[in-house]
């Protein structure tokens, strides 16, 4: 009998801890649902679950912004697992555009991008924002370039990728339109220590959602 094998020397939760919150897309609640039949003299609780699929770190599919697009458990769960490349952008000045070359340079410690990568951009989001800022974000030229490059799933340490004031979403829908999925609000990408990672992630296989919440691992080899 034969299993795969997984060596590493490190494993960084790229994942929030998703607490009690509101908001109309954010929001998670939970309450104790009464248990029909409990057992006798022992802790027992079921947990009731409500939350928007955008709360914490989580993954929007196609259906997000094409409409009759994969929901999330259309999607191929093989996306979700693989070598990430790591984009570190964390210099990167809030609010101004990515341009290809910045790309290009971005991939050269990671050996540059390879069909079937997964993208990870690290902005240092989670350290530097500041109320009223807007990230650093990927002109559309530069993100089909990754595209073309044949990534398989990108995952951002931002809320969003899109350009400012541009509500026709460019961004969004390349990604969408080749099919990749993209992973929003990961956290502790600084932590890594490797320009190259294996990253391994998955969604519940939800129906009808256009986005949902996942956990995040990024192993160092
Ligand atoms: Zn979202």
């Amino acid at each position: 009998m034969k299993v795969p094998s997984f060596a590493y020397s490190r494993m960084v939760d790229l994942s929030r801890t998703i607490a009690p919150s509101e908001g109309r897309l954010i929001h998670y609640r939970t309450a104790r649902v009464p248990v029909d039949d409990p057992p006798t003299d022992r802790w027992y609780i079921t947990t009731s679950i409500e939350m928007g699929g955008h709360a914490g770190t989580h993954v929007e599919g196609p259906l997000h912004a094409v409409q009759d697009g994969p929901a999330i458990a259309d999607l191929n769960v093989e996306r979700f697992f693989g070598e990430a490349i790591v984009f570190d952008f964390s210099d990167a000045p809030l609010g101004e555009p990515l341009s290809p070359e910045q790309f290009q340079r971005a991939a050269e410690p990671g050996g540059g991008v390879r069909p079937g990568d997964i993208a990870l951009f690290r902005f240092d989001w989670d350290q530097r924002a500041t109320a009223g800022s807007y990230p650093p974000y990927p002109t559309t030229v530069a993100l089909r370039w990754l595209v073309e490059a044949g990534i398989k799933l990108l995952g951002i340490d931002t809320p969003g990728l899109d350009i400012p004031g541009d509500r026709s979403l460019p961004n969004h829908h390349l990604l969408f339109a080749h099919g990749i999925p993209l992973i929003e609000s990961l956290d502790r990408l600084g932590d890594l220590r490797q320009p190259r990672v294996y990253l391994f992630a998955q969604p519940l296989p939800a129906a009808e959602t256009d986005a949902i919440p996942l956990r995040v691992l990024a192993f160092e080899g």
